[in-house]
């Protein structure tokens, strides 16, 4: 495995020939092998890994975590989201800090665990959506088969139309590295429309080997001005993707527009509940308590970098606030409270 790792990289040396080549990954759990693994260290310095915005947690806006909170003070019901998003701070509190005050927060591994609660319970049940084309087609499973004191308040983001904003940003970016599990829902095909702009991207495992093969495969291309779209993870993704988990996601979500967290709105990207399926559709359910609610600012959050770590634009460590006041133990922004936030990766494997 050395061995092939060290004939990866010294081809990725003489393709690159000294070339500055950007490369953006968009998944927490890629910047989660290249910190483990070191891999920035071993590739040659004018290569160079970005993280870009592929967490679902550190993405949603606190306009959203804020309804979440507002809805909790204004009805009693039991809510249930995964334990990442409990923690996220907005000023002072996070969901952790409503469970502590005797609101009913309650922590699952999966969106059935809520429908489990839901059937145990008088008591109306939401579940906090959060997450991208991975996740929504067992949510979409659980709205269409739920008991009737079930409802989503879907904060999820459709992922693909967002690469959109990065490439259409100044940011100089010279290849995607794409999400291995995205891309097993969504296929190849869902990358074609990127194809007009001839910045090359290609899908990758989750594997060292598989993120070096990805690079290698990206330096070649923007050698040979190649803008094509490339698959390292044959053994997870097909050209089609999982076709009838699109099926079921499509058949219960609709695309609006989407507020990300570090890019602003970012048309298509937004998911929300069809007609069909209103009833489970917690924005319409509380309305009556979403009318009234108006968005504050953090200004705890004012030093906060998030929108820029999440851009590719800094790294944790040039953020004043990395591992001073804001730590995995005490996070100021959600790159360090998610466990695929770079923040938290980074103070995971101690990058300083
Ligand atoms: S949901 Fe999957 S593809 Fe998306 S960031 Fe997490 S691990 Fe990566
Ligand atoms: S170190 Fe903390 S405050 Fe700084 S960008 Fe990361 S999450 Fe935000």
């Amino acid at each position: 495995m050395a061995e092939d790792t060290g004939r990866i990289v010294r081809k990725i040396e003489e393709l690159s020939e000294g070339q500055e080549i950007n490369l953006m990954h968009l998944c927490g759990t890629h910047e989660d092998t290249i910190s483990k693994y070191n891999l920035r260290s071993i590739l040659p310095p004018n290569v160079k890994l970005l993280s870009g915005p592929g967490c679902p947690v550190c993405i949603i806006p606190d306009t959203d975590l804020q309804e979440v909170f507002h809805l909790l003070e204004n009805r009693d019901v039991i809510l249930t989201t995964f334990g990442d998003m409990a923690r996220v701070p907005f000023e002072d509190r996070s969901l952790f800090y409503y469970r502590s005050k005797g609101k009913d927060v309650r922590i699952v591994y999966s969106v059935f665990d809520a429908v489990e609660i839901a059937k145990r319970e008088d008591k109306d049940v939401v579940f906090f959506g959060i997450g991208f084309e991975t996740t929504m087609p067992s949510i979409a499973v659980a709205i269409k088969d739920s008991p009737e004191n079930f409802y989503v308040y879907s904060a999820h983001r459709f992922f693909i139309p967002a690469i959109e904003a990065l490439v259409s940003e100044d940011m100089k970016i010279d290849g995607f590295i794409n999400p291995g599990h995205v891309s097993t829902i969504v296929g190849v095909k869902a990358y074609e429309r990127y194809r007009k702009y001839g910045i090359p991207m290609a899908i990758a495992g989750f594997e060292p080997q598989d993120v070096l093969l990805a690079v290698y495969m990206l330096v070649r291309a923007v050698k040979e001005n190649d803008g094509g779209i490339f698959n390292e993870y044959t053994r997870a993704v097909k050209y089609e993707g999982n076709v009838k988990a699109q099926e079921v996601m499509n058949e219960v979500f609709y695309s609006r527009d989407g507020e990300w967290r570090g890019l602003g709105t970012i048309p298509e990207t937004g998911v929300g509940i069809r007609n069909d399926f209103e009833e489970k559709d917690a924005e319409k359910v509380f309305e009556d308590v979403f009318e009234n609610f108006a968005p504050k600012e953090d200004k705890r959050k004012k030093h906060c970098r998030c929108g820029e770590v999440l851009k590719g634009l800094i790294t944790p460590k040039d953020c004043r606030l990395f591992m001073t006041a804001c730590t995995p133990r005490n996070p100021i922004g959600p790159c360090m409270v998610s466990f695929e936030g770079t923040c938290n990766i980074w103070a995971k494997y101690s990058i300083s």
